[in-house]
C-alpha cells in the first residue's frame, strides 16, 4: 500500500521504478515527514501581461528544501504527494499558501493572482472548493486572488462533475487556467468542456517560435481559438526578448519564463517586488 490509496493502475507505478514496494513506502514515510517539518516550501515565477508590461500575477512552485540534499524541484517528489493520501492536505495547504501570499500583496496595493497547480483528486472530492471557500474567508479576500492550473492531460473521471466544480470555484472569484497545452491528447474536448479563463500554452510551442514557422502557425492557431471563446492566452518557457516580441506581436496575452523571471523563494519576491531600493525590470500591476 501506498498512503491510503493505490496507484494509478493504468501507469508504471513509482514502487516498480524504484524497486518494490518496501521502497515506495520509504519515498513516502520520507515525503510525509518532509511535508509535516516544512521542508517543503513554494517559489514563486512572475507572470506578465504582454500590453501592459506588468506583473499582474505569480505561480507557485513545490520545492523541497532538503538537509542534505539542498533544493529539490517537483521531479522528486510531487508524484509521492499527489498519488497518496498526502494529496488533499497538501492541496489545502496550497490554497492556503496562496491566500496568505496574495493577502500580503494585496496590504501593499497590489491586486496580483496566485496561480497553484492542482490534481485531480484535489479537484473531484470538492477539497479544493472548500480550501478555497475556508482561504477567502480566513484571509478577508473577497476579491479574486487565485488561478486554480489544471493539466491538459488530466483524466478527470467524470468531466461533467470537474467542470460543475470549477465552475463554483469560478463563482467564488478563481481563475482556472489549462496548463501545458497542446502536450496531451484531449485538447479540444478540455478546452471546450471545461470552464476555463486562461490557456497556458506549453514550453515546448514556445521553444524556436522566433525562428519557427511551424510553431508560430500552432500558437497563432491557439491565440484566435483562446479568444473566440474568450479566454486568455499564456505563452510558458519564454527565454529570450526576441521570443517576448514575437509572442506579443502575435498577439498573445500573458507570458512566464526565465526571461520575465526565475522561480524566486517567497523572501526573495517580496524583496525584488516590494521594497523600493531596487525597483525590478517589470513593476507589479496596483
Ligand atoms: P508547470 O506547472 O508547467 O510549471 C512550469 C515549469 O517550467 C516549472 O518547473 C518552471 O520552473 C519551469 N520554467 C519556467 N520558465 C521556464 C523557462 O523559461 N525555461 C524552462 N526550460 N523552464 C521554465 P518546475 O518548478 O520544475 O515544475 C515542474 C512541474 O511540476 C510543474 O510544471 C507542475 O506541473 C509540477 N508542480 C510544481 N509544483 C506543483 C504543485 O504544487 N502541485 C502539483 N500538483 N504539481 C506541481
Ligand atoms: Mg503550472
Ligand atoms: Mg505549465
Ligand atoms: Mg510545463
Amino acid at each position: 500500500m501506498y498512503g491510503a490509496k493505490q496507484l494509478g493502475k493504468n501507469r508504471i507505478s513509482f514502487a516498480d521504478a524504484v524497486g518494490g514496494a518496501d521502497a515506495t513506502q520509504d519515498a513516502f514515510s520520507r515525503v510525509k515527514a518532509a511535508f509535516e517539518d516544512a521542508e517543503i516550501a513554494l517559489h514563486f515565477q512572475p507572470i506578465l501581461d504582454l500590453r501592459a508590461h506588468e506583473i499582474v500575477g505569480f505561480e507557485a512552485l513545490a520545492r523541497w528544501h532538503h538537509p542534505i540534499k539542498g533544493v529539490l524541484g517537483p521531479e522528486h517528489f510531487i508524484d509521492v504527494i499527489t498519488q497518496s493520501s498526502l494529496s488533499l492536505p497538501f492541496g489545502r495547504w496550497l490554497v492556503d499558501q496562496a491566500g496568505r501570499v496574495a493577502r500580503r500583496f494585496r496590504d501593499a496595493g497590489h491586486r496580483v493572482m496566485i496561480a497553484i497547480n492542482l490534481s485531480q483528486d484535489q479537484i473531484e472530492t470538492g477539497a479544493f472548493i472548500e480550501a478555497l471557500s475556508a482561504t477567502r474567508a480566513k484571509y478577508a479576500l473577497d476579491e479574486p486572488f487565485l488561478v486554480a492550473e489544471v493539466l491538459e492531460a488530466t483524466q478527470f473521471h467524470d468531466l461533467e462533475l470537474a467542470a460543475s466544480l470549477l465552475q463554483e470555484a469560478r463563482e467564488l472569484g478563481a481563475k482556472i487556467a489549462l496548463d501545458d497545452f497542446g502536450t496531451g491528447i484531449s485538447s479540444i474536448t478540455y478546452a471546450s468542456q471545461l470552464p476555463l479563463t486562461t490557456i497556458k500554452i506549453d514550453r515546448m510551442a514556445t521553444r524556436h517560435v522566433e525562428v519557427r514557422q511551424d510553431r508560430q502557425q500552432f500558437i497563432s492557431g491557439i491565440i484566435h481559438m483562446g479568444h473566440a471563446m474568450q479566454r486568455s492566452v499564456l505563452a510558458e518557457g519564454i527565454e529570450t526578448q526576441t521570443q517576448l516580441d514575437t509572442l506579443s506581436a502575435m498577439g498573445c496575452d500573458l507570458g512566464q519564463g526565465f526571461h520575465i523571471g526565475n522561480p524566486v523563494d517567497e523572501t526573495t519576491m517580496f524583496r525584488r517586488y516590494l521594497s523600493d531600493d531596487t525597483p525590478p525590470e517589470y513593476p507589479l500591476k496596483h
